[in-house]
């Protein structure tokens, strides 16, 4: 069965270990889990699909999901559009090795948090130290800001230098978890924190 396998970077033809299917009348279609072994580096993938309506008299298994390791395109739904688009392209450029770039599209990831926030320095330095005095951003965040900030310059502007695969995936986790804590974690803790109000 086709699934993506996140070592080997590639669709693979997974050799399937074992399947289970189940239906929770009240969870929605039949659900299916698949394990598989990837045919080339031969580490495990859990994929997961769906029983779905293809037709009106037909329905079929969905394609595979990767359910495990976690499929990259895994995005909090919580992070708006405007920072979202872009981490989506510097996950889409890492993949397609183009590092700089990826670099790029990451810090602008962080612009459009900034501007989330209606900051009012357009440039992302100002934008940054904005987000941290405003307390959106604690010093952690901020210094992983700042390296993005720097290194997107690097890939940015015509040079020498050149950002390595392994500073680009750095960077682009950077800028992943600064959207996590930000759009996921904050609104997580304060709903938390509601609850106790309430208790
Ligand atoms: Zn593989």
């Amino acid at each position: 069965m086709i699934i993506e396998c996140p070592y080997c970077e590639a669709k693979v033809d997974g050799e399937v270990k074992g399947e289970h299917e189940y239906c929770h009348p009240e969870e929605g279609p039949p659900f299916k889990a698949v394990l598989l072994k990837c045919p080339v580096c031969s580490n495990a993938l859990l994929g997961g699909s769906d029983w779905e309506q293809t037709g009106p008299d037909i329905a079929e298994w969905s394609e595979l999901t990767r359910l495990w390791p976690q499929q990259e395109s895994h995005i909090a739904w919580e992070i708006p559009a405007i920072a979202r688009n872009s981490l989506i392209e510097a996950r889409m450029c890492y993949k397609a090795k183009v590092y700089n770039s990826c670099v790029v599209m990451a810090g602008r990831t962080l612009e459009g948090v900034c501007q989330h926030h209606s900051t009012k320095d357009w440039r992302l330095a100002g934008g940054l130290k904005e987000l941290k005095e405003g307390g959106i951003i604690d010093d952690r965040l901020y210094e992983w800001g700042e390296e993005l900030r720097k290194h997107r310059n690097i890939g940015a502007h015509a040079s020498e230098d050149v950002i390595t695969k392994e500073d680009a995936k750095d960077l682009l986790d950077f800028a992943q978890a600064i959207c996590d804590y930000v759009f996921v974690l904050n609104a997580k803790f304060n709903r938390f924190m509601e609850r106790k109000d309430t208790d």
